[in-house]
């Protein structure tokens, strides 16, 4: 099945592709959507993280010139597991994810890696003025307007690989002078596994209880931001930086189905939404095509049937779910580097059983009151190097002080 129309002479093809956090979820649905358009994309680079036996499987099959790992010492290992006579260049860590993301024969970069830890592959492509299919939200909450300003400068485009603000960008394309018409973006939620539970549920729910996501199947840290709603807290600081919009133009509504990814409510009373299965091929293959919309004759999910669908929408619960409200203190405040940094830890603690589901939003609340009395940190105008410097020390002092972490 081909995904992809044949495009008009604006782009190249096939298009070449690096692949950043190629053996997550994002990546692996990537090469899904690769394995059928070869015409169209060509792996250039691929870049995973610790998982090299995966690796070496997508590199075998698709044989880029560039491979990057985490570890150098598990270069050897790689090696091992590749075929005969295919020799790619292996590069590794953040040296080697930013070189592989701004090489000069990339069209256009995947940043589909987990956490902060993609910011230096995100930020080393928009330089160079790449397409920038960007599924690493926590870039742009670490530093949005940066990125912004650096995006601009560079004449980079930043694609989101997000369901809602896919949808909104869908929801947004037909329309000129959107930034006058439109009253407020809804993102919906789908309120993860917890949705509708009380205090004394949550006190008690396990790491199993909380990666059995109802609709989407992710890796393990989205599927606990999920359930905690920091992800859609994330998304909301994500939507601002894409969108140019307010704090306050934002709204946040649960939606359990996962059928409507968003919303857009105009000055004029009415409403655009967009629908489809919750399948993540959607907005990596529109990423992929960018800028011309996906061939309508070829599916890339599985149709969506009307009659099987009843839509509800809830308020989310912010004083239980509190991980939303902390996200717009940290966002209102300057704190986001903070606020990410805290939540990995807590994610990360809580997925080895040291902290309880509960106490994820305690945890990430006290680092951010220490935060308050910080000096904010202010990125602009600063060199790449020097974003990156002030980013790490400051995600380091917090994930320091977040691991000692006791209540
Ligand atoms: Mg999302």
């Amino acid at each position: 099945m081909k995904y992809i129309s044949p495009f008009s002479n604006e782009i190249h093809f096939p298009k070449r592709l690096a692949l950043m956090g190629a053996t997550g979820t994002i990546g692996t649905n990537a090469l899904n959507i690769i394995r059928n358009s070869k015409e169209y994309f060509e792996v250039y680079a691929l870049a995973g993280g610790k998982n090299i036996e995966k690796l070496a499987e997508q590199a075998n099959e698709f044989t880029p010139k560039f491979l990057a790992i985490q570890y150098k010492n598990d270069i050897p290992k790689l090696l091992s597991l590749l075929k005969a006579n295919y020799k790619p260049e292996i590069l590794y860590g953040k040296q080697g994810y930013s070189t592989l993301s701004s090489l000069d024969e990339v069209d256009m970069v995947l940043a589909a890696q987990v956490g902060a830890a993609g910011i230096d592959a995100t930020l080393a492509a928009v330089n160079v003025g790449k397409q920038v299919a960007l599924a690493n939200k926590e870039s742009l909450v670490l530093a949005g307007s940066f990125i912004r300003q650096l995006a601009h400068q560079k004449n980079a485009t930043i694609i989101p690989v997000d369901s809602e603000h896919y949808a909104l960008f869908q929801c947004l394309a037909p329309h000129k002078n959107t930034d006058k018409n439109v009253k407020k973006l809804i993102l919906t939620a789908s309120g993860g596994p917890f949705h509708g539970k009380d205090k004394n549920f949550l006190k008690n729910v396990q790491v199993e209880d909380a990666l059995k996501h109802p609709n989407w199947k992710m890796g393990a840290k989205i599927t606990i931001d999920s359930a905690t709603l920091m992800n859609k807290g994330l998304e909301v600081i994500e939507a601002c930086h894409l969108y140019g919009v307010p704090l306050q133009d934002i709204e946040v509504l649960i939606h359990q189905q996962s059928i409507i990814h968003s919303l857009v409510a105009w000055k004029d009373g009415s409403i655009t939404a967009q629908l489809a299965v919750p399948d993540m091929k959607l907005p990596i293959c529109a990423a992929f095509s960018f800028p011309k919309m996906l061939n309508q004759e070829n599916n890339i999910i599985a149709d969506l049937d009307l009659t099987k669908q009843s839509l509800n929408f809830d308020k989310p619960n912010k004083e239980l779910f509190s991980c939303l409200n902390l996200a717009y203190h940290a966002f209102t405040n300057n704190i986001c580097i903070e606020l990410n940094a805290a939540n990995e830890i807590a994610v990360e603690r809580f997925l080895q059983k040291n902290i309880s589901f509960l106490q994820i939003p305690m945890l990430i609340e006290d680092m951010l009151t220490y935060a308050n009395g910080l000096q904010a940190i202010t990125l602009n105008n600063s060199t790449i190097e020097s974003a990156l410097a002030l980013i790490d020390e400051r995600d380091n002092l917090i994930r320091e002080k977040a691991k000692k972490w006791n209540n």
